[in-house]
């Protein structure tokens, strides 16, 4: 894993400091900027994950930053607003802010959202970049609909294809039926949810059992899983 690296900007001293060391304890890079113009300038950076904003700033405001960065960028931001603002909290998402905190926070809290909006931006990225997923020997080709154990083919039907996609795309996460239901057959579907458990048996049958491994774990009461 590459460290995050995290963006600090924020004017008062002792608590941009404080988030710093909070941040690095938790394995974060961190930069610090101390005035919008310059949260602005770091804000571009391609090498920044997030970026915690706060909205009371000498120049240029949090607001005006956050604007000028969702031009050219959709790098997650969490902003950091004094006492009950509702407006700025408002105006700061609709303007595209992620998240906001009202000062003063839990700092637990804001580490938090922050691995929030970070698992959400890199589910995002995967989904749309990774053509090819894996687990052990289990390898997925999303582009010719290809599925393989350790080389040899495995025969899937187009919907165990897009069922077992979409777990190994969410790998690590709990899905319930009502969700694989959502995203796997849509709004299309009338049934209920039981066929979610028939097509898991399908491919429990050409995955798990054929090839002796435990692929696709129940969460009792919840839904299934694919660990990695
Ligand atoms: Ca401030």
């Amino acid at each position: 894993m590459d460290k995050k690296k995290i963006l600090i900007v924020e004017d008062e001293q002792k608590i941009a400091r404080f988030l710093e060391l909070e941040l690095k304890y938790e394995g974060y890079e961190v930069d610090i900027a101390n005035n919008g113009r310059d949260g602005l300038e770091k804000g571009k950076g391609e090498d920044v994950d997030l970026i915690v904003l706060d909205l009371m700033l000498p120049g240029l405001s949090g607001i005006e930053v956050c604007r000028r960065l969702r031009q050219t960028s959709d790098v997650p931001i969490i902003m950091l607003t004094a006492k009950d603002d509702i407006s700025d909290k408002v105006t700061g998402l609709d303007i595209g802010a992620d998240d906001y905190m009202t000062k003063p926070f839990a700092v637990e809290e804001l580490l938090a959202r922050i691995r929030v909006l970070l698992k959400r931006m890199q589910n995002g990225r995967d989904k749309s970049n990774l053509q090819i997923l894996e687990r052990g020997l289990l390898k997925l080709s999303k582009n010719n609909y290809k599925v393989e154990y350790d080389g040899e083919n495995i025969d899937l039907t187009k919907k165990e294809f897009e069922l077992l996609e979409f777990m190994m795309v969410n790998k690590n996460i709990v899905l319930t039926r009502e969700k694989i239901l959502d995203k796997v057959w849509g709004y299309d579907y009338f049934g209920d949810t039981n066929i979610i458990d028939v097509y898991i048996r399908y491919l429990r049958s050409k995955i798990d059992q054929k090839y002796n491994i435990n692929l696709i774990e129940t969460v009792r009461g919840v839904g299934y899983i694919i660990r990695d």
